[in-house]
């Protein structure tokens, strides 16, 4: 929890003053370098700490030689329906309107992916895009076509509002900015990469996105290449954050050409975290962390503002992981 309290404290010391990339200063104590899980294969990591018990089931599918598309799915599904996490699935934060939608992708090791946006009423957006990936000849599907869609592969309509998301959401009306704050609880969103026993590679991106949002906006989790990318001879890569941000510069496909460039999976996020920072004037409140795992089972993970953490699963090893990042304040 004290990453969580941390990443609030630090949203909130930066929102305090205006932040540019000229006044940032990188943290010189921090070594870049590789992470190598000591049982390297199987293997899983996700972001923050709901990754912990996300992580807990994706291991037992993988653990049991199952693939890492069924693991990185279940995985992240215990997310989705944790009524207590407020920026995944149900109990996620509304919209400006109140209403709760979700974005959601997932890739596997054969380029193959699917993703539902602005999807409203279903708990676990990443088995329907599992099943857009699978049965249609499409990649994404959004608003009331991914709803359609899921009614008719047999998906059950759920109110996704729980009461305090609802009480929430009414106190945030007394002021109603449009502009959403940003906190720890909008920055929660589950990324989740894993390695099986063949060596293959998936991952899986959800989240009900920014608290407040305007209604209808579409973030980066469910766009593959800015949320989540693939590549099965390379690595993955997952972003949280601001989503706007993440996919200014592609930032889940950059993060990937760059391991396969010869960058450790740090090095690549921290590459990306710093063209996000050069891209863009003011850095107030712009917190994006990338998470990342090569084919060899390296695993890395930074962010701009110190906060952002990730969850490590493989046979030897169970834990999480503060990541490196380029303001400490
Ligand atoms: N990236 C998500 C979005 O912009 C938010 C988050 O990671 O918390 O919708």
């Amino acid at each position: 929890m004290s990453g969580r309290r941390n990443f609030i404290k630090t949203s909130m010391l930066a929102s305090a003053a205006l932040i540019t990339p000229a006044a940032y200063r990188g943290n010189k104590n921090q070594q870049q370098g590789k992470n190598t899980a000591k049982g390297a294969k199987p293997i899983v990591v996700s972001t923050w700490q709901a990754g912990l018990s996300a992580n807990k089931t994706a291991w037992a599918t993988l653990a049991g030689g199952g693939s890492a598309l069924d693991a990185v799915e279940s995985g992240v599904r215990v997310t989705e329906s944790d009524a207590e996490n407020s920026s995944v699935g149900l109990g996620g934060l509304p919209d400006c309107d109140g209403k709760v939608t979700l974005d959601a992708c997932i890739m596997d090791h054969k380029t193959r992916c699917g993703a539902v946006a602005f999807l409203q009423h279903i708990e676990n957006p990443v088995s329907v895009a599992r099943k857009v990936m699978e049965d249609t000849p499409h990649v994404m599907l959004a608003g009331e076509g991914a709803l359609q869609f899921a009614l008719e592969k047999g998906f059950e309509k759920t109110n996704l509002l729980t009461t305090s998301a609802k009480k929430k959401w009414q106190k945030w009306l007394e002021k109603s900015r449009y502009q959403p704050v940003i906190n720890i609880e909008n920055h929660d969103t589950i990324g989740m990469l894993a390695i099986d026993q063949n060596g293959d590679l998936s991952g899986a991106c959800t989240t009900s996105g920014m608290a407040y949002k305007l209604h209808g906006r579409v973030g980066d989790s469910p766009i593959i290449g800015a949320g989540l990318f693939v590549d099965n001879e390379v690595g993955g890569a997952c972003a949280t954050g601001v989503g706007e941000a993440v996919i200014r510069i592609a930032g889940s496909a950059v993060v990937v050409e760059l391991m396969r460039n010869g960058h450790s999976p740090e090095e690549a996020c921290k590459e990306a975290v710093l063209r996000i920072i050069k891209k863009h004037q003011n850095l107030k409140n712009l917190q994006v962390g990338f998470l990342a795992l090569n084919k060899n089972g390296e695993y890395g993970g930074y962010c701009i503002y110190k906060g952002f953490n990730f969850a490590l699963k493989t046979r030897a090893e169970e834990k999480l992981i503060d990541a490196k990042y380029e303001i400490d304040k």
